[in-house]
Order: C-alpha cells, then structure tokens, then sequence
C-alpha cells in the first residue's frame, strides 16, 4: 500500500500533514529516508520507522465503548452525533463502524470496527449471538415473566421472538430492575418485549455482546482498544 496512506491510516495526520512529514524525511523504510507518499511499501515485510518509532501496522481495529445517551450509533448522522465522533483521530482514520445499533437513548457496551468479517459473524442471525442487557422498567415485574420471555414474547407486529432469558433483580411497585438476554436484535426489541407485556422501559444499557463484557471501569462517552484475552474470546 502507499506509504503516505498507511501512516494516515494510522493516525499520524491527515495525508496532506503526512506529505509534510515525509517531506520533512521523518520516515525512514528499510533505513533509507523516504520522502515520497507515493511509494509502495509492504507493511508485513517492510521495516517501517517514524524517527525512532518503529511502525507496527494492524490493518484492524477492535474498540468497545460505553455508549451515552443522545449519540447515534452509526457513522453519521447529517443533524447530530454520532459514536465515530466521540473517537480520537488515531482510532477514527481505521474507519471503524459500530457493530449493530443501539437507540439513541441506550447506553453501554458498543463494539466498533473495521473489520467486515467480525461484523458479520456477530450480528449474523444464525449464529445468535447473545446480548444482555440491565433495564429499568415501569411498574411490577413477576417472577411469571420469566416462562413467558422463556417462550417468546410475541410483539405488536406479530413477529414471535426467540426465547429470551429474564432476571429479576429487583421488583419494586413503581419500577423494576431486570437483565434480559436475547439472541436476536430486532429494531427496539428490548423495548417492544416489555411493552407486549404492559411494562415501559425507562433505562436501558446494555452489558454483552457474545463473550464480550462491558468494562465498568470506561464511562459514559469513554472506549478502549480490546485486550488480546477478549480479542481470543471472539476467535
Ligand atoms: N433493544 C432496544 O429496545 N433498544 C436498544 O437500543 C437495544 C435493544
């Protein structure tokens, strides 16, 4: 690939201030200094050195957020923000891309990437990927719900869900505290759930996705590059 696009590619600037770096002979390829963003090296064979920094190219990249409130997940959104906006530039020049949506209103855990496969095989219906999610929800939750999410719940488009694992953590008279995890993710499905059983949800974030776990450490807005202990656990 060119030369002038993977150091872009990897955050080193924009390609006309990476022009200027090169210009500047901060690039050296196999200890020659190479001025030119034309040239084509192999970033799996070639050394690569930024002054003394060695370039290590990862054509990929993984990231989890803790999603917040009033931002799109998706990669833009003409009238507001989106999950690519709250990247810094290093991770944004990857062209990552969420994997699947949450409402505007959810929070929690967002995979983001650029790599398609991974995308695929996780939103894939087949493979029925489970997602877990805390919710607060409107009025009494009873312990009846748990056979009846168990089943599936039918929702107001007649579409039969796949059944779903409900815990009540906490039933209370005004509101309740569930997790619910599902195996699908139709539009606004956790929603539409509790609706078809006469519950609102008021809060929704969500926990999982697969084997994949929401660092509680990372708040509201804030992401991080996945561990390779996590990164095996998607292998
Ligand atoms: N279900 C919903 O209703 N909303 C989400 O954001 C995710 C799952």
């Amino acid at each position: 690939m060119r030369l002038d696009k993977l150091l872009a590619n990897i955050g080193y600037g924009s390609r006309k201030e990476v022009k200027k770096l090169l210009k500047e002979g901060f690039v050296q390829v196999n200890g020659e200094t190479v001025t030119d963003g034309k040239t084509h090296v192999d970033p799996e064979k070639d050394e690569i050195y930024f002054g003394e920094e060695k370039i290590i190219y990862r054509p990929f990249i993984y990231l989890m957020m803790n999603k917040p409130k009033g931002v799109l997940s998706a990669t833009e959104d003409p009238g507001g923000e989106t999950v690519i906006d709250l990247l810094e530039e290093a991770e944004a020049a990857y062209r990552p891309h969420p994997v699947g949506r949450l409402d505007k209103d959810t929070v929690g855990l967002l995979l983001l990437t650029n790599d398609g496969k991974l995308t695929h095989q996780l939103l894939s219906p087949k493979k029925r990927t489970p997602k877990t999610y805390y919710a607060i929800v409107e009025g009494t939750v009873t312990e009846d719900l748990v056979p009846k999410f168990k089943r599936g719940i039918r929702l107001d488009d007649g579409y039969q869900t796949m059944p779903a694992e409900l815990k009540i953590l906490r039933s209370g008279e005004d509101f309740s505290e569930v997790e619910l995890t599902i195996f699908e993710g139709k539009f606004h499905q956790v929603k539409r759930m509790f609706l078809a059983v006469n519950h609102r949800v008021r809060y929704l974030k969500r926990l999982a996705v697969g084997p994949i776990v929401l660092d509680e450490r990372l708040r509201e807005g804030e992401y991080r590059h996945l561990t390779e202990e996590e990164m095996g656990l998607l292998k």
